[in-house]
């Protein structure tokens, strides 16, 4: 009956949104000091080269270690870090953490010559006005070149691009820096801009191989999009590749890159070290990933 009363539904209401604000207000307060005391780690998911199952480089992926509820994935953190204005340290963190990362492998590993570290950057950071000089001062300090750093940035941010992103784009790459389209295929834009932006490559997004058709056009959709990429003269890496046939199909069809669970899940950096271990290709056997080398 109290929930038929007109103001107790009101009063019900507003506590619901107060418990929600409180809840927004605490994770906010929450990531901040995970930002400020170091609460994040990296986990590194390797970009193959297809036809040779080699690694040609590997992408970066946070992962906040909460005091409470463990591992929290991007997903759940990175939304609000982004409406908090929070994900301008996180992206500097990351790119940092990432970049020294970098240098420490190639001083202790045999990495092939053109292997690139992916630093995923959203939006916000992109709009900034010192995105350029903070990205100069990360190759600084780690000392790795401009070319072995790929930045990833999605669609959605790429297309709605001002003055500030187009000069910023153009400044990095003149730098040496790679820019990357990320989830390609999921921002409903305009397919022009791919001709339009200075970007180098292409990360379609995973929702196009994971789609399945019934009557077995997904191979020549699949054909479609990567020969829409190359006509517009640039270079495709696919992500979400789960299984050989997958890898196979795509390698057929002359596709450079791949990156997925069915070459190797993301993960710590001592994997990686393992992984890249000279003359390794990927997937790699079971009892190969398992010798420890610490
Ligand atoms: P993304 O950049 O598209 O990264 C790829 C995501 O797909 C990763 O999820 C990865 O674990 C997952 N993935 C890779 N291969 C497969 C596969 O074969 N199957 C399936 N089902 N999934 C696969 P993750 O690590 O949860 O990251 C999610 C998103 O969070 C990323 O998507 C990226 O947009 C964002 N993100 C991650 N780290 C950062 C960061 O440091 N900064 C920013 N701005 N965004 C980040
Ligand atoms: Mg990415
Ligand atoms: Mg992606
Ligand atoms: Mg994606």
């Amino acid at each position: 009956e109290a929930k038929k009363d007109p103001q107790n539904r009101i009063k019900i209401f507003q506590s619901h949104m107060l418990q929600a604000r409180q809840l927004h207000n605490q994770i906010a307060s929450e990531l901040r000091g995970a930002i400020a005391t170091g609460g994040f780690e990296l986990e590194y998911q390797p970009v193959v080269d297809l036809s040779t199952g080699r690694p040609l480089g590997v992408e970066a992926l946070v992962r906040w270690n909460h005091p409470v509820r463990g591992r929290v994935m991007p997903s759940d953190f990175i939304p609000m870090a982004e409406q908090t204005g929070l994900i301008i340290d996180l992206g500097r963190w990351t790119l940092s953490a990432a970049a020294h990362q970098f240098a420490e492998w190639s001083a202790e590993l045999e990495l092939d010559p053109g292997f690139q570290i992916r630093v995923n950057l959203s939006v916000a950071e992109l709009q900034r006005i010192d995105l350029v000089d903070h990205v100069r001062g990360v190759l600084r300090d780690s000392g790795i070149a401009a070319e072995s750093l790929v930045l990833e940035i999605t669609e959605t941010g790429l297309v709605t691009g001002g003055e500030v992103e187009t000069y910023s784009l153009l400044a990095l790459r003149k730098l040496g820096i790679g820019i990357e389209i990320d989830d390609f295929g999921t921002g409903y834009s305009s397919i022009s801009y791919l001709r339009e932006l200075p970007v180098d490559l292409v990360k379609v997004d995973r929702s196009i191989i994971a789609t399945h058709s019934a009557d077995g056009s997904q191979q020549e959709f699949i054909a479609a999009v990567l020969q829409l990429i190359r006509a517009a003269g640039l270079d495709a890496i696919f992500e979400g590749i789960e299984t050989q046939e997958q890898a196979e199909q795509l390698r057929d069809l002359g596709c450079t890159g791949g990156q997925g669970f069915y070459f190797s899940k993301p993960v710590s950096p001592k994997r990686i070290a393992q992984l890249l271990h000279s003359g390794s290709r990927l997937p790699a056997a079971a009892d190969e990933v398992d010798v420890d080398l610490t």
